[in-house]
């Protein structure tokens, strides 16, 4: 088990795969040189609970046959040292979605309605002072551009589209919805009041919304990230958010988690998160079941539940 998760899931891993587990919190941990050197031929089975592992980590296990990682985004995890391998990598995909899209929402009208300022003013004594409320956009009047229209943008743009919302969606190919499809993000984007990135992190998408598609955003235009950090240009957004191209932005990720730049820290007209957005007990339960169910399927059977998509070629397929 890599990483930090509670006592109570380590040895529920534990109890239901009942395989011997040894527990290293990270890449740091000062248990790991040691592990390394004891035991690393008898590790087969990575559970991952951090961001991921890299390509000279994989390399240090040379038994590795699986890898179940903790999480839908899987980006941290070097996928090509696995596939070469035919190491076995799965996720958790669609035990979340409602959550993190209850999340998005969130981020979305405390953005749009300047839920933390108002707070603010009211807790600083600010509302007498004020002669009149500032107005501030009308969500349920919005375009929202989905940046991803998979398992948790779907749950998203029902949830706007309950709010009276217009969904539009960009992805790499359309699919059978409603909703118009935009091939073109930068297009997508100056038709949109709100854009909301929901695509997975990596090399592909890097810095995919840069300082053009905030331009086409525009002035009067919110982004809105519960994806990866990296979709993102982060400095980009924070001139575009300072120099007002942008109206506002609310964002659960970041480019170099847990270290957020002190400018999008100081700024009023954005709301931050810290990667929370499937922070209930509810999904991480579930995540945690679905983590184990995909090791209790390999062990038994050589077959995982949830095989990412690299890993599909030579993953057993099963049933939950
Ligand atoms: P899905 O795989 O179900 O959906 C991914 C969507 O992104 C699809 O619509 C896909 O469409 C689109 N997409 C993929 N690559 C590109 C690309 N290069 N350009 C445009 N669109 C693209 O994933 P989920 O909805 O379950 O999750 C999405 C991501 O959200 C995860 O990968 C994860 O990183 C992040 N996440 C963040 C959480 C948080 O705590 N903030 C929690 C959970 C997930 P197409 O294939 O047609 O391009």
């Amino acid at each position: 088990v890599f990483g930090t998760p509670s006592k109570e899931r380590i040895s529920a891993i534990q109890k239901r795969t009942g395989a011997p587990v040894y527990h290293v919190e990270g890449p740091d941990d000062a248990t790991l040189p040691q592990l390394l050197q004891s035991e690393a031929d008898k590790i087969e089975i990575l559970a991952v609970f951090t961001h991921g592992i890299d390509a000279d980590l994989i390399g240090q296990f040379p038994n590795l046959r699986m890898i179940a990682n903790y999480g839908v985004g899987y980006d941290g995890i070097d996928m090509r040292a696995a596939t070469d391998r035919r190491i076995v990598v799965t996720n958790t995909p669609g035990v979340l979605d409602e959550d993190v899209a209850d999340m998005a929402v969130l981020l979305l009208l405390a953005t749009v309605r300047g839920l933390l300022p108002e707070d603010r003013l009211v807790r600083n004594d600010g509302w007498r002072k004020r002669q009149r409320s500032q107005l501030r956009p009308s969500v349920h009047r919005m375009t929202i551009g989905m940046l991803g229209l998979g398992n948790i943008g779907m749950a998203i743009a029902r949830r706007l589209e309950a709010f009276g919302c217009t969904i539009l969606y960009h992805t790499r190919h359309s699919k059978a919805v409603d909703y118009d499809y935009h091939s073109d993000l930068n297009a997508m984007a100056r038709a949109s009041d709100a854009l909301i990135v929901i695509i997975p992190g990596g090399r592909e998408t890097h810095h995919l919304v840069d300082a053009g598609v905030l331009e086409e955003l525009g002035e009067n235009g919110y982004l809105i990230n519960v994806a990866r950090g990296s979709v993102v240009d982060e400095p980009a957004l924070i001139a575009a958010l300072e120099n007002g191209t942008i109206a506002g932005a609310g964002l659960d990720v970041f480019a170099d988690e847990p270290n957020v730049p002190s400018s999008l820290r100081s700024a009023d007209n954005v709301v931050l998160t810290p990667h929370i957005a499937s922070a209930t007990p509810f999904s991480r339960d579930a995540m945690a079941d679905l983590l184990i169910e995909n090791i209790q399927k390999f062990l038994q059977e050589g077959r995982v539940i949830t095989p990412v998509r690299e890993s599909m070629d030579y993953a057993q397929m099963a049933e939950r």
